[in-house]
């Protein structure tokens, strides 16, 4: 049914969230300091307010979609004195493990029901409503979220308890760049052996090394003509946020005590690849190992 939602965050992902839930026929009240993403809003139907705790007023419902989780803690001690008890609080900003349950632990305090809902399909995703939801919390507040994402979801999974979301987001996300690499990598030694391109493609996407690195983000032009490699690597999954997530990666090895040095090679790649290539889809680390290979 509609409900009067608080949306807080309306950048490249929350605007057409938003939108998406306005399109549902719910009442939605926004926030985001940024005046262009207040003039998207507005021309996609929701309700601009002028400050955060202003939209949370009478909202039965409050989505974050913040850049960090220092954001999302600072958001939610400002609105939850504005928010009735038993609101549902979904946060859908991708944030560590460690601070997910900490915001959790703030809004139930507080009274109010909350799930950590990050999300995969990016930009692209979130305009079409195809978003794929990881959530974390308990049966009760999964069970309210569940209807209120349908109408930006193309999937919605319930993967445990609090910070079960995101720790399902960061292992993906640690698998994946280490699938991008090791990819690379085999591209560039078969360069190297005179194996070409396409008979790489060809018999790894049938064999036992394929993956969504190369039978979709394929690294080099030709195989696979969406992927973009085959349009100077625009994004895509820009390397800038691949390298945020691989650092929430580090800190849940590193706060779980967790020895995964792939893992951890990944994100030092990343993190050095992202100093002048932030802009660039991630699977464009196959020219920093075409150029450390060294001939
Ligand atoms: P973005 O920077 O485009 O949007 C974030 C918005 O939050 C900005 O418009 C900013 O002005 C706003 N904001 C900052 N402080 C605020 C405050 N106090 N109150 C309200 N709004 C505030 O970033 P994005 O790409 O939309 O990403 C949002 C989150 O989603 C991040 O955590 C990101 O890691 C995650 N994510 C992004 C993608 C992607 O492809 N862009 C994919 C999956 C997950």
């Amino acid at each position: 049914g509609s409900q009067a939602i608080a949306f807080l965050g309306l950048g490249n992902m929350g605007g057409p969230m938003a939108a998406n839930l306005v399109k549902a026929g719910n009442e939605v009240r926004g926030f985001d300091p940024v005046e262009a993403a207040q003039e998207a809003a507005q021309q996609a139907g929701v309700t601009v307010c002028e400050s955060a705790a202003q939209a949370v007023e009478g909202a039965s419902v409050v989505i974050t979609m913040l850049p960090n989780g220092a954001l999302v803690t600072s958001t939610y001690s400002e609105v939850l004195p504005s928010a009735g008890k038993g609101t549902l609080f979904i946060d859908s900003s991708t944030i560590s493990v460690d601070d997910a349950r900490a915001v959790h632990a703030q809004a139930v305090d507080a009274g109010m029901l909350q799930v950590d809902a990050p999300v995969s399909g990016g930009v692209k995703g979130a305009t079409a409503g195809t978003l794929a939801f990881m959530v974390g919390g308990e049966d009760e507040a999964f069970a309210a979220a569940e209807p209120v994402l349908e109408p930006m979801a193309g999937k919605v999974i319930h993967c445990g308890g609090t910070g079960a979301g995101q720790a399902a987001k960061v292992c993906n996300n640690m698998v994946l760049a280490v699938h991008q690499i090791a990819i690379g990598e085999a591209f560039v030694l078969a360069e190297r052996l005179g194996l070409s391109h396409q008979a790489l493609h060809d018999v790894v996407t049938g064999a036992t090394g394929n993956s969504w690195a190369l039978h979709t983000n394929c690294p080099v032009p030709g195989p696979v003509p969406t992927s973009p490699a085959n349009n100077d690597f625009t994004p895509g999954f820009a390397t800038a946020l691949m390298n945020k997530d691989l650092g929430l990666a580090l800190a849940a090895l590193e706060s779980t005590g967790t020895v995964a040095p792939l893992g951890a090679a990944a994100a030092a790649l990343y993190d050095e690849f992202a100093q002048d290539n932030g802009d660039k889809d991630f699977s464009a680390i196959i020219t920093s190992i075409r150029a450390s290979a060294g001939n």
